[in-house]
C-alpha cells in the first residue's frame, strides 16, 4: 500500500463533471489500496475573477483581506470534491490550509510553508477517508489566511508529500508532461520522459509554469520525485514525465529545453559612484519591500561613476521603480530608467557542464535573425538572455531548431 498525493489544477476541475471524474479517478487508487492526499487547485479562472474583484475595489488594499478573498477559489473545489467522493461510496473529508494546518510567514500573496501539521491529515487516513487539502493556501502565525503565489497548489503537494514521506507525488494537469518548450508556443515541442530534478528548477525559474518553482524547489531540496501527468488522459499507458535525481534520468541530453518568461522587467540607474558598497545600497531596498531581484549587471566604471542594472517580476515594476527613485536621489545618481517590454529566454540542460561553445552556437543562431541580447546570465545548466519582447517567440523556436528539440533531442 503506497501514499499518494495527488494535485490537479484549475482546468481539471474546471466544472462539475471534471471534479466528478477526477473523484473517480481518486476513487480508483483508493480501491486498490493506497492512501490518497488530493490537493486541489480553484476552478480554471476563479483566482483571475477574484483578482478582476479586488482590483475593482482597491487595488492598493490590504494585501491580507487580498488573500482572504483569493483563498476562498480553492475551499469550493475541496468541498465539492468530498462530496464528489462521497457520493461515490468513498469516504472522504477536506481541509483547508489553516484546518490542516499548513504554517507560513506572513507574506501575503507570496507567502513560504514553514511547516506542517500532519495530525488531522493522518487521523482521516487511518479513518480510511481520502484527504483533500485546498491549495495555494495556508496561515500564519497570527491566524491570518495567506496565500502562496500563482501556481501555489503545485508547492503545497510537494510539501504535503516530503511532509507525510509519501511515495509519490502525482500533479495533474492539461498537458501530459513536460515538454521541450511550452507545446502552446512551439508546436514542434517534443514530449519529455524524464529530467533531473536541477533542470526543471532552471526550467520553472527561467518562466516554465508547468511547476511553480517553489514546488520543484521543495522537491529538490528533499529529493521527492514529482510526475507530471494530464487529468484529461485515463488509459493506463497514458504518458508522463518523471522529475528525478539525475542519475535516475534514462536520457541524459545537452540541451533539455527553452523556458522564456513575458513577466520581466528592467530597471537601470546610470552615473553612480563607482565605489564599494554601491550595489548593496541600491539592492537592500528594494529586498527590504519583498522583491525578488533576477539579473544584475553592473557597467565597468569610468570617470569614476558606474551604471548598474536588474531585472525583477513585471509586477513588483511600479513599486521597484518607486524605491529606485528615492535610491537615485541619496545616491546623487544622474538618472534612472525602465523597460517593461522586455522578456527572458533561456535554454537548460545539465549536458551543459560537460559542453564548451553552447553559448556561442546559441548567441549565433540569435544573431542570425537579428536578435538583440540586452543582458546574459549564465549558470552551470543554463544560458539566460534578455531581448525585446517582440522577439520572443522567434528567439524560442529559433532556439528549439537550433537544439534540434523537435526531433527527439540532441544526444551528449
Ligand atoms: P494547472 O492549472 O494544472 O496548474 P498550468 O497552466 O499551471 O496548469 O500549467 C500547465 C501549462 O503549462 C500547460 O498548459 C502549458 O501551456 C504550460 N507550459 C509551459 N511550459 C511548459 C513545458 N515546458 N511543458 C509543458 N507545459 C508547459
Ligand atoms: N488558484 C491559484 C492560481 O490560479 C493556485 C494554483 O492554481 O496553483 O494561481
Ligand atoms: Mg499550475
Amino acid at each position: 500500500m503506497a501514499l499518494i498525493v495527488q494535485k490537479y489544477g484549475g482546468t481539471s476541475v474546471a466544472n462539475v463533471a471534471r471534479i466528478q471524474a477526477v473523484a473517480k479517478r481518486v476513487k480508483r487508487y483508493r480501491d486498490q489500496g493506497d492512501d490518497v492526499i488530493v490537493v486541489v487547485s480553484a476552478m480554471s479562472g476563479e483566482t483571475n475573477r477574484l483578482t478582476d474583484l479586488i482590483t475593482q475595489i482597491d487595488e492598493n488594499g490590504s494585501c491580507r483581506e487580498k488573500d482572504v478573498v483569493l483563498a476562498t477559489g480553492e475551499q469550493v473545489t475541496m468541498a465539492l470534491l468530498s462530496m464528489a467522493l462521497v457520493k461515490q461510496d468513498c469516504p472522504a473529508i477536506s481541509y483547508t490550509g489553516t484546518q490542516v494546518k499548513i504554517l507560513t510567514n506572513n507574506a501575503y500573496s507570496k507567502a513560504r510553508i514553514v511547516d506542517i501539521d500532519a495530525h488531522n491529515i493522518q487521523s482521516a487516513l487511518q479513518n480510511n477517508q481520502v484527504v483533500i487539502v485546498a491549495g495555494f493556501q495556508g496561515v500564519d502565525k497570527g491566524g491570518n489566511i495567506t496565500t502562496l503565489g500563482r501556481g501555489g497548489s503545485d508547492t503545497t503537494a510537494v510539501a504535503l508529500a516530503v511532509a507525510l514521506k509519501a511515495d509519490e507525488c502525482q500533479i495533474y494537469t492539461d498537458v501530459d508532461g513536460v515538454y521541450t518548450t511550452d507545446p502552446r508556443v512551439v508546436a514542434e515541442a517534443s514530449h519529455i520522459p524524464s529530467l533531473a530534478l536541477e533542470e526543471m528548477l532552471e526550467m520553472a525559474s527561467q518562466g516554465s509554469k508547468v511547476l511553480q518553482i517553489r514546488a520543484v524547489e521543495f522537491a529538490y531540496k528533499y529529493n521527492m520525485p514529482i510526475r507530471v501527468l494530464s487529468s484529461f488522459d485515463d488509459a493506463d499507458n497514458a504518458k508522463s514525465t518523471l522529475v528525478t535525481r539525475e542519475e535516475d534520468v534514462m536520457e541524459k541530453v545537452m540541451v533539455r529545453g527553452v523556458a522564456f518568461s513575458r513577466d520581466e522587467a528592467q530597471l537601470t540607474i546610470v552615473g553612480i559612484p563607482d565605489i564599494p558598497g554601491i550595489a548593496v545600497k541600491i539592492l537592500s531596498p528594494i529586498s527590504d519591500a519583498n522583491i525578488e531581484v533576477d539579473m544584475i549587471v553592473q557597467n565597468i566604471g569610468s570617470d569614476g561613476t558606474t551604471d548598474f542594472t536588474f531585472t525583477v517580476h513585471r509586477n513588483d515594476y511600479p513599486q521597484a521603480t518607486q524605491i529606485l527613485e528615492q535610491v537615485c536621489k541619496n545616491l546623487s545618481a544622474r538618472e534612472c530608467s525602465g523597460n517593461t517590454t522586455i522578456a527572458k529566454v533561456s535554454i537548460v540542460g545539465v549536458g551543459m557542464r560537460s559542453h564548451a561553445g553552447v553559448a556561442t552556437q546559441m548567441f549565433k543562431a540569435l544573431a542570425d535573425q537579428d536578435i538583440n541580447i540586452h543582458m546574459i546570465s549564465t549558470s552551470e545548466i543554463k544560458i539566460s538572455i534578455v531581448i525585446d519582447e517582440v522577439h520572443l517567440e522567434l528567439a524560442t523556436r529559433t532556439l528549439h531548431d537550433e537544439f534540434e528539440m523537435s526531433k527527439g533531442l540532441s544526444e551528449v
